[in-house]
């Protein structure tokens, strides 16, 4: 089983995916904590995302979706995996479907988690990461409006999507994932 957490950044994708990956069972798989990896190890990757992840830009189609295609490949994500950050292009959402589709697989459910603009900001700047400067909060919204919108019309069209309020208790929330997510 495939599903992938959609939402904008601050919408507490990260909380509820590890969460809702434990219930069910499934690999997690979030692209900006793989990115932060490589950043911390000051791999040759790395060190080209964190120029864009500083700024609040996304990192480059060809970066990210080599990177999540090899640990889609690993044999424990086989079994069914939940993508948290991931696809957040339409060229991303693209290329998953194409990597799924030679495996015989396909995104089961795309579950987009819906929070206010304000709430967004309100939470990204409680939680002092690296890259949650005012200036590039303001970039990431900028971005996500124009790249990665387009990303939960394109679930829409496909059918298999659910949109589940992120505003409330996390407990609560966690319990609309999960009825979401069955
Ligand atoms: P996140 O932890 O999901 O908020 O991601 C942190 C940062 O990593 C983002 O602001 C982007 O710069 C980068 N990033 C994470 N996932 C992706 C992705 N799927 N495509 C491009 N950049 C990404």
């Amino acid at each position: 089983m495939i599903i992938l957490l959609l939402g904008a950044p601050g919408a507490g994708k990260g909380t509820q995916a590890e969460l809702l990956a434990r219930s069910l069972k499934l690999k997690h798989l979030a692209t900006g904590d793989m990115l932060r990896a490589e950043v911390k190890a000051g791999t040759e990757l790395g060190k080209l995302a964190e120029s864009y992840m500083s700024r609040g830009d996304l990192v480059p189609d060809d970066v990210v979706i080599r990177m999540i295609e090899s640990k889609l490949k690993a044999a424990d994500a086989r079994n069914g995996a939940l993508l948290d950050g991931f696809p957040r292009t339409t060229a991303q959402a693209e290329a998953l479907d194409t990597g799924l589709a030679r495996s015989g697989l396909r995104v089961d459910r795309a579950i987009y988690l819906a929070v206010s603009e304000e709430e967004l900001v309100r939470r990204m700047l409680g939680r002092g990461r690296a890259d949650d400067t005012p200036e590039a909060i303001r970039r990431r919204l900028v971005v996500y409006r124009a790249q990665t919108e387009p990303v939960i019309d394109y679930y829409k069209g496909k059918g298999r999507f659910t949109e589940v309020p992120g505003e409330g208790a996390v407990e609560d929330i966690q319990k609309r994932l999960a009825r979401a997510a069955s």
